[in-house]
């Protein structure tokens, strides 16, 4: 079997493939909540997250599932200011806010810049501000926003990977010209960028998986990001669904993950994180899964790695 379908993986056949949406209410955030985070300076700080309820991001990316919390037309004017001022009077005072909108932030379809003004307001307080956005949305739109907020402002970018063939066939309409022009615009104007890399996306073996995960680390540094934060590619949006039915994408194992890290922590270019969302659905021991999620919690926090933990499971 070929290692990539004979199917034509667009948009058109990724949205067939779709179940249906969460519903959502435009005024109030999908999710709000605190996690620890080692910051640029090395300290271990509280960062606030909230997951705004946005419209739906206009790429349709392979992998994605973001989409099943968004509204399929844009959301009203004013509606992203009331989740943020919402969850910012339920969570506890922090230093640090992730505003992650299931799209790019700087996509005036899903963030109208009129309300940027509102948002300084909301989030001045903060130290860091950490927004995700696709590069073809870095634009003048993020100075406007720099210009307007007291806070550091972070941008995430989703590398995804560097594998050739696997990153056109993401469907992200991207390619890594995109990524650093993204990377060198904002460093340029002093706004620091974080990678977004993930742990064996479609058509790739486990081997294949955790050797272009480590390249994409080795590419996202070498053009100035900041840290970077592997995600193990999960199925469920529908077309993953598909393509593991194919044979085309199996989920990585976290020990693939916890390899992923190490070989990151050891190339001490700057901070790199395991996303730990859902951590459970890699692994199907019981008798190691407690201890390699702890290891990877320390590993995030502490960037250093433990010794490994001893199992006789084979995943
Ligand atoms: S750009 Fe990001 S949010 Fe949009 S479809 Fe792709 S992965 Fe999802
Ligand atoms: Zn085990």
């Amino acid at each position: 079997m070929s290692k990539f379908p004979d199917t034509q993986i667009d948009g058109q056949w990724i949205l067939s493939k779709r179940g249906g949406k969460n519903p959502v209410d435009p005024l109030k955030p999908y999710g709000y909540f605190i996690e620890k985070e080692r910051t640029v300076s090395g300290a271990i700080e509280n960062v606030s997250t909230i997951l705004l309820t946005n419209s739906e991001c206009p790429f349709r990316c392979l992998m994605c599932d973001l989409w099943k919390n968004t509204t399929d037309e844009p959301i009203p004017e004013g509606s992203i200011p009331a989740q943020i001022e919402f969850a910012l009077s339920k969570l506890p005072v922090t230093k640090h806010l992730k505003l992650y909108n299931s799209g790019s932030f700087f996509d005036n379809r899903a963030i109208p810049a009129n309300d940027y003004g509102k948002i300084a307001s909301l989030v001045n307080h903060f130290e860091t501000v950490i927004v995700e956005s696709h590069p073809g949305f870095i634009n003048e739109n993020c100075l406007l926003f720099q210009h307007l907020i007291k806070p550091e402002l972070h941008v995430a970018i989703g590398l995804e990977t560097v594998h050739p063939e696997v990153l056109p066939r993401l469907n992200k309409k991207m390619d890594l010209a995109d990524f650093e022009r993204s990377v060198r615009f904002l460093a340029h104007h002093g706004i620091s960028s974080r990678a977004f890399i993930l742990l064996r996306p479609p058509f790739l073996s486990e081997p294949e998986g955790v050797l272009w995960a480590k390249k994409s680390i080795d590419y996202a540094f070498g053009t100035g990001v900041s840290s970077a934060t592997i995600i193990p590619v999960r199925s469920g949006n529908g077309a993953l669904d598909a393509l593991t039915a194919g044979n085309y994408f199996e989920q990585p194992g976290i020990k693939s993950l916890e390899n992923v890290i190490e070989y990151g922590i050891r190339m001490n270019a700057g901070p790199v994180f395991a996303d730990l969302w859902d951590i459970d659905i890699f692994s199907s021991c019981n008798n190691c899964l407690v201890m390699r999620k702890k290891r990877l919690t320390q590993m995030n926090l502490h960037q250093e790695i433990p010794p490994r933990v001893n199992c006789s499971c084979t995943l």
